[in-house]
């Protein structure tokens, strides 16, 4: 480890070093005044670490409130820390000003300041978060393009705060600006800014249109430099063959000439091995970031992230894709978003960085899904106490339970010709479907239950002096509650012909369809789920 008497060059240095912290006592001579260090200075530390304290908690208990539930900050260890981010401060500052450059002085005072505030809110905002139970956090960084690489791939992500990452949760990272804010406390999900409408589907096809939009733009600017650096590399080399030409486009003429010899290399001037190498890295990636989306819309519906982080997905997913349709492009723009520049893009360099970037979003994605998929059990294993919507249309169901339904009566609960829920005698519909996933299930569930349309029903039913029975129905398009990944999580069957016929049973077609959900009030006042299927639309 390498140690500096100077706080420039340890910071320089990304932090993995040690500083040396003068022993000499500062002489407080007249002329040394300028470089002893002023008690105000420390006092307006303090301050700024009160000042933080506060802003922490007043988020805290905003989301906590959301999820309807008050509490106090715990103050006790509050004190020390505060006290003991005083100490190093006021020890560091009083190191910089005996032993640094004046010059620079005041300039470590500001990074000093700002890297021992941001350390010490990261400390007493995790602490706070484990102390009330809050067990997964959502990582948000600055969303501005400083934001390193490995952390704007976090950003919007829900995460444990059991599971670190090699660099540490958000704002352990030397000068990471990252914050995390409280996801979920004991199971449950603490809405953050989630609001479920209507017109979702039509949203994302608009994020995918703009995303398509920005990778045209791109193709275009991109042909048009390259267009460009060609004509002018032609004009410049006639004014020198005519003698004309400036020493300063003579310049400009080789640095066109150099530019122009990379890219030409950098697209003729690989072998076939390199290329399929590429190929195969490109899909690798491509196919991690297609399912980070598909899991983000899933953590969407279920209310772990909010609609704009999920169109701005959706948004950077489509353009990824139509960079590759569009050919040249691909490469240049995902070597961009990976951080390298695009000058000096060699092969290798872009197959590494590909991998290496796939297999970061491997390893998130299954610290994600670890927790969805307990989530999805949970609450599935919750609904099934409620009512007969998953027994009825769900997992256990199969498509020759479906027909044998319409064809024959035969309850899927039951397996008989009596009703699970009514135990009267199973009439046999016309139709019958069901979800083909626990997720697709869970998720729609959770979307109805979020949407407007359901507090307005479960308002009615509750104050309604109409509804005796208080229970009430909902339906909500397909399209909004599924997501485009989840529209293949469905299965039904319609009888089109007569129950003895050759061939009486069609499969369901879910374009336009609805979700249907049925809720009935319990005595606690909060509605449970009867049942919830999948119907499709006449064509
Ligand atoms: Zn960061």
């Amino acid at each position: 480890m390498s140690s500096f008497a100077n706080f420039s060059q340890f910071t320089g240095h990304g932090g993995h070093a040690s500083i040396i912290l003068s022993l000499l006592p500062i002489e407080r001579s007249l002329e040394l005044k300028q470089s002893s260090l002023d008690p105000s200075s420390v006092d307006a530390f303090e301050q700024r670490l009160r000042e933080l304290t506060a802003e922490n908690w007043f988020g805290l208990a905003a989301a906590l409130r959301r999820a309807g539930i008050e509490a106090d900050p715990a103050a006790e260890y509050i004190e020390a820390e505060i006290g003991q981010a005083r100490a190093t401060y006021s020890d560091q500052a009083s190191a910089i000003l005996s032993a640094g450059d004046p010059s620079v002085s005041e300039a470590d005072l500001a990074t000093l300041s700002d890297w021992l505030a941001r350390r010490f809110l990261t400390e007493i905002n995790e602490r706070r978060q484990r102390d009330l139970g809050v067990t997964h956090y959502i990582w948000r960084t600055q969303d501005d393009p400083k934001v390193r690489t490995t952390h704007a791939e976090r950003d919007d992500r829900l995460f444990s705060w059991d599971d670190r990452f090699s660099d540490g949760h958000p704002g352990h990272g030397y000068n990471c600006r990252c914050t995390a804010e409280p996801a979920i406390l004991d199971g449950a999900i603490l809405l953050t800014e989630v609001t479920l409408s209507e017109g979702l589907s039509n949203r994302i096809a608009d994020a995918q249109g703009a995303g398509l939009a920005d990778a045209a733009a791109e193709a275009v600017a991109g042909g048009v430099e390259t267009l460009y650096s060609t004509i002018r590399f032609f004009w410049l080399g006639h004014r020198r063959l005519f003698g004309v030409i400036t020493p300063e486009e003579e310049v400009e003429r080789l640095a066109l000439r150099e530019g122009l010899i990379r890219t030409i290399d950098t697209i003729i001037n690989l072998d076939a091995e390199t290329v399929r190498s590429m190929a195969e890295a490109f899909i690798d990636y491509f196919d991690a970031r297609h399912a980070d989306l598909r899991l983000l819309d899933l953590e969407h519906r279920l209310g772990l992230v909010s609609e704009d982080s999920l169109l701005s997905a959706y948004r950077q997913v489509a353009y990824l894709d139509a960079s590759v349709t569009l050919g040249a492009t691909a490469l240049t723009t995902v070597a961009s978003r990976l951080g390298i520049g695009v000058a000096r893009l060699r092969p290798r360099d872009a197959i590494v960085a590909l991998r290496t970037a796939a297999a970061r979003y491997d390893g998130m994605l299954s610290m994600r899904r670890a927790f969805v998929a307990t989530y999805v059990s949970r609450r599935f294993a919750d609904l099934s106490t409620q009512g007969h919507g998953p027994q009825r249309h769900e997992g256990a169901v199969t498509r020759a339970i479906l027909e044998a339904r319409v064809l024959r009566g035969i309850g899927p609960m039951t397996g008989t010709r009596v009703d699970g829920v009514t135990r009267g005698r199973h009439r046999a519909p016309n139709a019958a479907s069901r979800f083909t996933t626990p997720e697709a299930f869970v998720a729609a569930e959770n979307y109805v239950r979020s949407s407007p349309e359901y507090r307005a029903a479960r308002e009615a039913a509750l104050f309604d002096p109409a509804f005796r029975e208080g229970s009430f129905e909902v339906a909500l398009p397909i399209r909004d509650a599924l997501g485009p990944d989840m529209m293949t999580a469905l299965e039904g069957v319609v009888r089109i012909g007569p129950r003895n016929g050759a061939d009486p049973l069609a499969a369901m077609n879910f374009e336009n369809g609805l979700v249907i959900a049925q809720f009935r009030i319990a005595t606690d006042g909060e509605p449970e789920l009867i049942t919830m299927f999948p119907v499709g639309r006449r064509q």
